[in-house]
């Protein structure tokens, strides 16, 4: 009847329909871009907060869209989650990024020591290969463990703990680190440090970036502080002035990112500044 076909109308609304497409459209060109290798990896310089040197890089993942353009994680990466495209995405992103430390520390002097970070989702931890596929990664990049830090965010550690947990578990045994990202951001119960196994902390930059905001300035300080009395290294992330270095320095904080000293560049530009900036 009419009135039928008026209700479908109203559950088929052109806005959401318009949604659904998309989103489907997104995730069938997700699936031909991890088949294409269309992504490709910028390295952000991590630096030494006393000195300003870099000691490692964090890799973070771009899309060359054959037709929009480059487009940046935070466009894709929820599709990416959804779909669970995250996995063979996240396994390519390890695999490059621990490629191209061994080729850094094998040709640069100055990068023998250079550390690499990965971002983890809270999806790939439910890929029960997880552990297996970082190993491989870096037994066949040649790489030290230990110089290999997976980066995962405060809600992917309260999400499914014990899933969380056990891979934590398994991760610390191949010897790589783990870092909380966003740290400060979202659910923080401080009681999860003490639970799981990780090596540092990066302070979510709503803090480093409010300088101006009395109260920000000591949750910084707190942050901080806790990394200490944990004896977990402290990252400052988004450091934007020099204000904020000096600040962040004083304050103790180990180690530090953000625009002020780097943006993400390509691995040559890295190569470049390592070069340049820490002559062996
Ligand atoms: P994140 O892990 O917190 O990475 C830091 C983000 O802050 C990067 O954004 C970086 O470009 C940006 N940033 C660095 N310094 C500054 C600064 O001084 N000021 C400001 N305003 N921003 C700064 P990007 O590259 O767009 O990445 C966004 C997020 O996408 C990342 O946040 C991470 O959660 C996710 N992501 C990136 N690559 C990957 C990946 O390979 N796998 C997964 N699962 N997630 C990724
Ligand atoms: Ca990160
Ligand atoms: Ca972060
Ligand atoms: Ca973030």
């Amino acid at each position: 009847s009419k009135r039928n076909g008026r209700d479908r109308y109203a559950v088929f609304d052109p806005a959401m329909y318009a949604d659904v497409l998309r989103e489907a459209r997104v995730r069938t060109e997700l699936e031909r871009a991890v088949a294409e290798e269309q992504f490709f990896v910028l390295y952000q310089p991590i630096v030494d907060m006393p000195s300003g040197r870099p000691t490692g890089v964090e890799a973070l993942v771009r899309w060359r869209h054959p037709t929009d353009g480059v487009l940046g994680p935070d466009t894709f990466i929820p599709y990416a989650e959804e779909s669970g495209l995250i996995v063979p995405l996240g396994r390519w992103v390890l695999r490059q990024a621990c490629d191209q430390l061994a080729e850094w520390r094998r040709e640069l002097p100055s990068a023998r020591e250079l550390h690499m970070s990965v971002n983890l989702s809270a999806r790939q931890f439910q890929n029960p290969n997880l552990v297996e596929e970082v190993a491989d990664a870096v037994s066949r990049s040649g790489i030290e463990p230990s110089c290999l830090v997976l980066e995962i965010t405060e809600t992917t550690l309260m999400r499914d703990s014990d899933v969380v947990l056990a891979a934590l578990h398994g991760l610390r045994r191949l010897g790589v680190r783990v870092a909380v990202d966003d740290f400060g951001s979202g659910y923080s119960s401080l009681g999860y440090l003490k639970r799981f196994p990780v090596d540092i902390l990066k302070i979510d930059r709503s803090f480093v970036q409010g300088e101006e905001d009395a109260d920000a300035a000591t949750l910084t300080e707190a942050v901080i502080g806790i990394g200490r009395a944990l004896r977990l290294q402290t990252v400052a992330e988004g450091v934007e002035t020099s204000a904020q270095w000096s600040t962040l320095r004083e304050l103790g904080c180990d180690l530090g990112q953000g625009f002020y000293f780097a943006r993400p560049s390509e691995a040559d530009v890295i190569a470049r500044l390592l070069a340049g900036d820490m002559p062996s």
